[in-house]
């Protein structure tokens, strides 16, 4: 990755972002996440995502803060959906009770193993086999946005970067039209798999996934299983920040700046942030690429 802090040359083409939360399991959490999705709702985000725990165990709480978000805010929410542990008569279920609520764009995804990261996945024998299937399924209740996962490592569980990119075209020949990616470090990653994306035929936005760094050990452990490498530069930074929650934000804010401004600076348009349903980062970050709220909106907030 190239690193900058000058203004990035395409500051003055605005971004389009998107924030993904996480539906809140205590009143103090989902105090936290109507909070951050206040603040970042000023900043216009082009749509906001939720996602589906683990075996659909937040599929209450997911449908639930997706619903409230369309009844009481402005924003365009996404709620993401798995196959895992259901018939697709129960996944169908869902996807028509999203229908029927106003929502209008869904993130499929297949979903973890049931039996947890490392083990062999094995679909519910009434239920939607891969992504692909799900997309399909979608397609066939309504006229909704399809949004697929994308890996610039590749999965874990593929053989090959290249089976992966197989595997993201046969969600795309389903109906996908766009894909957000995993997160990763090093911009170059992206790049050359976009590249790659682009040579198989998919011309569908693959918006990268962006996360700011609020704890870099939370952060590597979860890499480590999501197949995401950390590069050792990343690691140095953080290095003695442990017991310094404020210098660890300051640094993550600047690691996340300069990555962001590369993406921007190499021609990306989209930018989506996994917001640990935290808001402060994320609005710092955007505010230092350009994206800032109208002023009326900032008048609001601070009321
Ligand atoms: P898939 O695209 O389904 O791929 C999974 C594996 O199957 C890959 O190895 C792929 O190559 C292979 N494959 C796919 N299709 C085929 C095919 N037709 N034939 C052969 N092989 C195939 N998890 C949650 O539980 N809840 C969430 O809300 C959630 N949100 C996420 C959001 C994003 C942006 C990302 C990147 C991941 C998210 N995940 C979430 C994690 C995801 O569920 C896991 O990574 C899961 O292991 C794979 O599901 P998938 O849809 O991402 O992958």
């Amino acid at each position: 990755m190239a690193l900058s802090y000058r203004p990035s040359r395409h500051s003055a083409r605005r971004p389009a972002i998107s924030f993904e939360f996480f539906p809140p399991k205590t009143a103090e959490m989902e105090a936290a996440l109507w909070e951050a999705v206040h603040r970042l709702e000023t900043l216009k985000p082009n749509f906001v995502s939720v996602t589906y725990g683990a075996g659909g165990s937040t599929r209450e709480r997911t449908h639930a803060t997706v619903k409230r978000m369309v009844e009481e805010t402005g924003l365009r929410p996404a709620a993401h959906l798995t196959c895992v542990s259901a018939s697709k008569a129960e996944v169908n279920e869902v996807i028509q009770s999203y229908w029927d609520a106003g929502v209008r764009h869904i993130v499929a995804l297949r979903g973890d193993p049931a039996g947890g990261l490392g083990t062999a996945y094995v679909p519910h024998p009434d239920g939607y086999h891969q992504t692909s299937d799900l997309v399909a399924g979608i397609r066939q209740i309504g006229d909704f946005e399809i949004t697929v996962s994308a890996y610039p490592e590749k999965h874990p569980e593929a053989a090959s970067l290249d089976a992966d990119i197989d595997a993201l075209k046969m969600k795309v020949d389903a109906g996908a039209t766009r894909a957000i990616t995993q997160f990763f470090f090093d911009n170059d990653l992206y790049f050359r798999f976009l590249d790659k994306v682009r040579a198989r035929g998919i011309t569908i936005p693959i918006l990268p996934g962006i996360v700011p760094v609020q704890n870099f050990k939370q952060t590597a452990n979860f890499a480590r299983k999501t197949g995401a490498s950390v590069p050792e530069w990343l690691a140095d930074r953080f290095e003695g920040l442990e017991d310094d929650v404020a210098t660890r934000r300051l640094v993550a804010a600047a690691v996340c700046a300069e990555q962001v401004l590369d993406l921007i600076d190499r021609g990306c348009t989209d930018l989506h942030f996994y917001t640990m349903n935290k808001a402060d980062l994320v609005y710092a970050i955007c505010h230092l690429v350009g994206i800032k709220p109208a002023p009326a909106a900032v008048a609001v907030a601070a009321e």
